[in-house]
């Protein structure tokens, strides 16, 4: 009935949702307060104040055929060009409204970007521990996924390792900065040495091969850090934003695609993404969050909350004997599992209502994920049952 290629996806999606509703029968028979669910990465700090001003603003004052219509696939072009302004004032890039798509949230500018490029078999490397749906969305346009294995030493990517995996049938790299599991940040270096490496692959083996940058976390990071904006290293770079996280708008489902004017045949792939946007059945990213979000440029996130959470938890959970890699942005803790089957430690974490998702899930078994976008007690309250749980294992 369903087709082979689903097959798999809905195995997979049960086992999520299993998770989550054993969080919540949980909640149910323990009390919220008592369970420590660090599974989602779904945000708890509420969208800026000027997110709601916006929305009610717009109500009021627009055009109600404007606020609720249909507009150019791409998005509205006003919309499109307060971004592009936001953009060159803080990267000093000289991007116009038509390098931008708006999408459906970054899963949606992966997905258009993804099918702008790829034909079945081409290959798409990314590098482990990766966000998982990268699987999915490769597999949407028949592409292969390639992973580089995980550098163990510091989650940085394992350039030389991609050089040697990098084929005539790779069109994409997948990069995410600041990343999801690990909560590291690439910096300026590493993104330098990236560039340096495609580019010498481009030219030996004649092909473009994009770099695809998924950037939902940019604006989450922490001891003045900054996150390189990576068109100014390498050309053929897309970027695909999201606000889901930096303001809060998950369910609102609003992002973008950056397409370089300097990219290779920039013309024919922002006209084409257009379409694949149009043809995915997005049509277009949803109008009235486009309005808020023109207005909501300079809106910014809540990055002190975060890293105050990632802080408690790093220092509880180190101090408990685990070892973590310290927070530098997103809202992820990374911590190594004390047993080689992360699985049986997310197991055992359950038995002190404690909920962290295995490693396995993101192709790096050996490590678990904390995802500390959850209250400021939920982190603190959690300790003691941390060091009852380094206890199990006599850390
Ligand atoms: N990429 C990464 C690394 C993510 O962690 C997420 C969401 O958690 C997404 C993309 C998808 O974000 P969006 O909600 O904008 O589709």
């Amino acid at each position: 009935m369903i087709s082979k290629k689903m097959e798999p996806l809905v195995k997979n999606s049960s086992v999520i949702r299993a998770m989550f509703e054993e969080g919540t029968k949980m909640k149910a028979l323990y009390g919220e307060e008592n369970v420590f669910d660090f599974s989602l990465g779904n945000p708890n700090v509420p969208a800026p104040k000027e997110v709601k001003d916006a929305i009610l603003d717009i109500i009021e004052t627009e055009d109600p055929v404007k606020v609720h219509g249909y507009m150019n696939n791409a998005g509205f072009i006003e919309t499109r060009q307060a971004i592009a302004d936001h953009l060159n004032r803080l990267h000093g890039t000289d991007f116009d409204a038509r390098n931008l798509i708006m999408t459906v949230g970054a899963g949606s500018a992966l997905n258009v970007t993804l099918k702008t490029i790829l034909d079945p078999g081409d290959e798409v490397l990314t590098f482990a521990p990766y966000f998982v749906e990268y699987g999915n969305y490769v597999a949407n346009y028949d592409g292969k996924l390639v992973v580089v294995p995980p550098n163990l030493e510091n989650f940085m990517p394992d350039i030389e390792k991609m050089k040697e995996m990098i084929t005539p049938e790779t069109k994409v790299v997948i990069i995410n900065n600041p990343h999801n599991p690990t909560g590291v940040v690439y910096p300026e270096e590493v993104i330098e040495k990236l560039s340096k490496a495609l580019e010498d692959k481009e030219k030996e083996l004649g092909t473009v091969i994009y770099l695809l940058v998924d950037e939902p976390y940019r604006e989450l990071v922490y001891g003045g850090r900054t996150v390189p904006y990576v068109t100014k290293y390498y050309k053929n770079t897309i970027v695909a934003y999201s606000y889901s996280k930096s303001l809060s708008l998950p369910g609102e489902r609003i992002g973008y695609i950056v397409i370089p004017d300097e990219s290779d045949e920039s013309e024919d792939f922002i006209e084409a993404a257009t379409i694949a946007n149009r043809v995915s059945g997005a049509v277009n990213a949803p109008s009235l969050i486009q309005l808020v979000i023109q207005r909501c440029v300079d809106a910014e996130a809540d990055v002190e909350f975060y890293r105050q959470n990632g802080e408690i938890l790093y220092n509880g959970l180190t101090e408990a004997g685990f070892e973590c890699l310290r927070p530098e942005g997103a809202f992820y803790l990374w911590v190594k599992s004390p047993e080689p089957d992360d699985k049986a430690f997310v197991n055992k974490g359950k038995k002190y209502n404690i909920l962290m998702v295995p490693g396995t899930s993101f192709a790096c078994p050996g490590y678990v994920r904390l995802a500390y976008c959850v209250s400021k007690e939920t982190c603190e309250n959690s300790i003691p049952k941390f060091k009852e749980l380094a206890k199990e294992y006599n850390l």
